[in-house]
């Protein structure tokens, strides 16, 4: 009688140990397949260009006055696809950068720029939690390399995690330089390269002649100090901006575009003579346009409108044989699982804030826009809702009776503002740093600056 009752739990021991190690293994299955499974593993080589600061509507290929960039509508002629509505979730390189890397949001991955009680701007790096781009590309065995500008694209800021190679090197010509000797002498397929420049970027001193190409003038009397960034800086706050200086000012700019327009062909024969064209993605993009007193400012800094948060994005694949201009709204968010789904065939890691969009297949997606802990803003169909957090105001603009964003119509349309707001607060509700608490600088943290990282982030505009 006791032996048969022992046998019995015996075996019901037995039979829950089979089942917990069954349900385990199949747990254990279900994670990995959705980590690393596959759809179609076959190594497509990755080219992603950020041309720091690059505003939408200065591109030819959208359709500005000026030609800045014949050599990139002659590439998207030949296949590719032309995001017309691509939008930065947040209008700042150390911020925006990592969301293009992550697909997060920078509530979410915690890196942007702080302010101490002094008045000192603080960046800490991104966490080393963050499943970022790269990461996952070395894991599949990707060789990935990364030249950047600096500044708060220095190494020090955390992006260099999961490359073989991360370099700063000064303007696109060094850049280029050294790309050429990676490509003739030890790329390695399948690769991943990140290509980041400040060319575009203030000052903008890229060379006088391509500014004059564009628009026939000489520029005689204009000192230099006006293309300087903390001319520009300096210059913000006033409201009787001389036009003439101006627009030399967007000349220079506008320059600066033709100028590496010119050596986004260069870059992309480098591939071309090296016979790798069939198997590579080339992703152009930026992590912010820039203003030129549109809404009282020079640069790009603690803004959500158009000028700063619509950019291009445009993908050469030799899978197209056309351009195929996208209309639906996107957001640098979505890129990093985009890329993986759509353009290298890989699954997506859990737990990110973006989703793949399909460019075949184009689906409508809200655009939430964030400026560090204090801005947040919602763009869904032609409307744009911006809320300052600081002093609980709000602005509602109507993108197609009004693109320059200059009249408020929070109050004259506010039941429709109202439901943008709700939408709004709901993704408010779900921002959650994904990282690790270390990484949220204390009051009197920061990465260690020496001289040379400081003298960069002066000419860059960052600090004063
Ligand atoms: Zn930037």
């Amino acid at each position: 009688m006791k032996s048969g009752y022992y046998k019995k739990i015996i075996k019901y021991f037995i039979f829950i140990v089979i089942i917990s190690v069954l349900f385990f293994f199949t747990i254990t299955a279900i994670i990995k397949y959705h980590h690393y499974k596959d759809y179609n593993s076959n190594g497509v080589n990755l080219v992603l260009i950020s041309i720091d600061a690059l505003r939408y509507d200065r591109l030819g290929i959208s359709g500005y006055n000026m030609k800045t960039t014949p050599n990139l509508e002659f590439l998207l002629s030949k296949g590719g696809y032309f995001f017309k509505n691509y939008y930065v979730n947040s209008a700042s390189t150390p911020s925006s950068h990592p969301t293009i890397l992550s697909g997060l949001y920078l509530s979410s991955h915690g890196v942007w720029v702080r302010e101490d009680a002094n008045g000192n701007t603080k960046c800490p790096p991104a966490s080393k939690k963050l499943v970022l781009l790269s990461k996952i590309l070395k894991k599949k065995g990707y060789s990935c390399y990364a030249i950047t500008g600096g500044g708060y694209m220095h190494r020090k800021y955390g992006l260099d995690q999961g490359f073989d190679i991360y370099t700063t090197k000064g303007d696109i010509k060094n850049l280029y330089d050294w790309l050429k000797g990676l490509v003739y002498n030890r790329l390695k397929e399948p690769f991943f390269l990140f290509l980041h420049t400040y060319e575009v970027h203030s000052p903008y001193d890229s060379p006088l002649k391509y500014s004059k190409q564009l628009t026939g003038r000489e520029y005689n009397n204009f000192s230099d100090k006006y293309i300087t960034s903390e001319f520009l800086m300096r210059s913000s706050e006033n409201k009787n901006f001389n036009s003439n200086i101006l627009k030399y000012i967007s000349d220079r700019y506008d320059g600066g575009i033709l100028y590496t327009d010119e050596y986004i062909k260069k870059i992309y024969d480098l591939f071309d003579n090296k016979g790798l064209l069939n198997n590579t993605v080339f992703i152009i993009t930026t992590d912010h346009g820039e203003e030129f007193t549109e809404h009282g400012s020079f640069l790009h800094n603690e803004k959500l409108y158009e000028e700063l948060v619509h950019v291009p994005l445009v993908v050469l694949s030799k899978k197209l044989d056309k351009r195929v201009d996208i209309r639906e709204h996107l957001s640098s968010v979505d890129l990093m699982p985009t890329i993986l789904k759509y353009f290298l065939n890989y699954s997506l890691p859990l737990d990110i804030d973006g989703k793949a969009f399909n460019p075949d297949k184009p689906d409508v997606r809200p655009v939430f826009l964030e400026m560090r802990d204090l801005k947040r803003g919602l763009l869904y169909n032609n409307h744009k809702l911006i809320y300052n957090r600081q002093n609980n105001e709000y602005m509602f603009f109507n993108l197609l009776n009004d693109p320059e964003e200059k009249e408020n119509i929070y109050y004259k349309k506010q039941k429709l503002a109202e439901k943008y707001k709700e939408i709004l607060f709901k993704k408010i509700k779900r921002e959650k740093y994904r990282g690790d608490i270390k990484y949220i600088l204390k009051p009197d943290e920061d990465v260690e600056k020496d001289k040379d990282h400081i003298r960069r982030l002066k000419a860059l505009g960052y600090i004063q």
